[in-house]
């Protein structure tokens, strides 16, 4: 079979930062599996760089039998072009394959998924897609967990590294940085968070060996030179990080590699041992400089365990990167000011502040929803309380793009008036 994976394209307008243009390890797994099982595989990542396949007629040409589009929530709009577009030239009968959709907003939000879509994919999709392309009937489609991850091959790292992709890391100085992901599913109950409903509660991962054996693949055939581990808790199962920390140390492979993490799944000597095994950098959630907010948030941390994890990577010299969120419901603003604060004085390397906007199928988007706490709901389902766009100002510097989305007829009117205003001005 011939199977044509294609990632959306960056949003033009989100709430939240879209600009990283990273290799998509979820695809990366996709194109290996229906590679090892035999299969044709093509990916087009408009997200990097954007191009009208389907104009093109890269479906026809190349007689793709299967078209999996990946859809995030932000990149809706532009999936759906994708979708309607290839549903077009079926309606024409220039083309006869079938629609599959998957990622996390597929997982979340299955029913805002076009009728004419033919697999609706839930979860994770490495068994899933070998079922469809078998002939699975069933229109939204998934599975249970992979039992074993170390049984998947490794993603497709050849399209990472001959494609033109971002290939640093925040506190990686050298380059090519390569991601991986090696954990899938989080068993915390983050009021704002979404993952558990993408990946399920469960926490899998692949084994400390399986990962060195893949570090050694990626310094071996692409020369890596460090490794941004791109997952929502790298550090839950200790054990696994200090087998791996030995195992690179015992290995002598000298790498560096940051991940991203919660402060509870940390101490003291696991920090000591990922710095001696080229550990550069954490990116930490820490979410808020208020206790009341941590816990209506469900994060099950304390403020004084975020001091002392950032005091003892401050000591180690591993720098740092703290996530917080503003705005979310109930915050008042003494509260938003105790966390800009506790940012500023926490002795993080960076510090970043993310505006709330409820996550489908998250508690807290059933929560604004329920307390009527929304000022708009926007095409992706996405919901912005009243006075976003004030928290925006405040702490995106005013960018338009991260605003609540005029209806379509408003902006188009505020972009004439603008540039007839900017004609004036020239005139003058
Ligand atoms: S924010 Fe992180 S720790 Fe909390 S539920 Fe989401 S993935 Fe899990």
């Amino acid at each position: 079979m011939k199977v044509l994976f294609a990632k959306a394209g960056a949003p033009r307008i989100s709430p939240v930062f879209a600009q990283e243009k990273r290799f998509p390890i979820g695809i990366g797994f996709l194109i290996s599996v229906l590679r090892e099982a035999g299969h044709e595989v093509y990916f087009i990542d408009n997200y990097l760089h954007p191009r009208n396949f389907i104009e093109e007629g890269l479906l026809q040409e190349n007689g793709i039998d299967v078209l999996g589009v990946h859809v995030d929530s932000i990149c809706f709009d532009e999936a759906e072009a994708i979708l309607k577009g290839a549903e077009k030239l079926r309606k024409k009968g220039r083309w006869g394959g079938k629609i599959v959709v998957g990622g996390p907003h597929a997982s979340v939000m299955p029913e805002t998924i076009p009728e004419y879509v033919d697999h609706v994919v839930i979860g994770e999709g490495e068994k899933v897609i070998l079922k469809i392309i078998d002939g699975a009937s069933e229109r939204v489609i998934g599975d249970n967990p992979i039992a074993e991850l170390d049984s998947l091959p490794m993603p497709a790292y050849d399209l990472a590294a001959r494609l033109p992709y971002d290939t640093t890391a925040p506190f990686i100085d050298e380059t090519p940085v390569f991601s991986m992901n090696t954990s899938r599913g989080c068993p915390f109950e983050c009021t704002f968070c979404s993952v558990g409903s993408v990946w399920g509660r469960r926490y899998h991962c692949f084994s400390a060996n399986r990962i060195i054996e893949d570090i050694k693949f990626l310094r071996r055939e692409y020369h890596a030179a460090g490794i941004y581990f791109r997952e929502d808790n790298f550090t839950l199962r200790k054990d696994r990080v200090k087998a791996f920390c030995e195992g690179l140390l015992s290995n002598g492979v000298n790498i560096h590699w940051m991940c991203e993490t919660r402060v509870d799944t940390l101490d003291k000597d696991l920090l000591v041992l990922m710095k001696r095994a080229g550990c550069a950098g954490l990116y930490i959630g820490t979410e808020s400089g208020s206790q009341r907010m941590l816990d209506f948030m469900k994060k099950g941390i304390t403020i004084d365990q975020i001091k002392e994890v950032f005091q003892w990577c401050g000591d180690l010299g591993l720098r740092t990167l703290a996530s917080f969120v503003v705005g979310a419901p109930t915050e008042t603003s003494e509260e938003r000011k105790e966390t800009v604060e506790f940012a500023r004085n926490l002795g993080a390397t960076v510090y970043g502040f993310n505006v709330f906007v409820g996550i489908p199928r998250s508690f807290l988007y059933d929560y604004v929803l329920a307390n009527k706490l929304y000022e708009h709901i926007d095409r992706r389902g996405l919901i912005y309380l009243e006075g976003h766009d004030a928290m925006v100002d405040e702490f995106y510097d005013g960018n338009p793009l991260m605003k609540i989305p005029r209806p379509k007829g408003v902006r188009e009117h505020l972009y004439a008036l603008a540039k007839r205003v900017r004609r004036g001005i020239r005139k003058n």
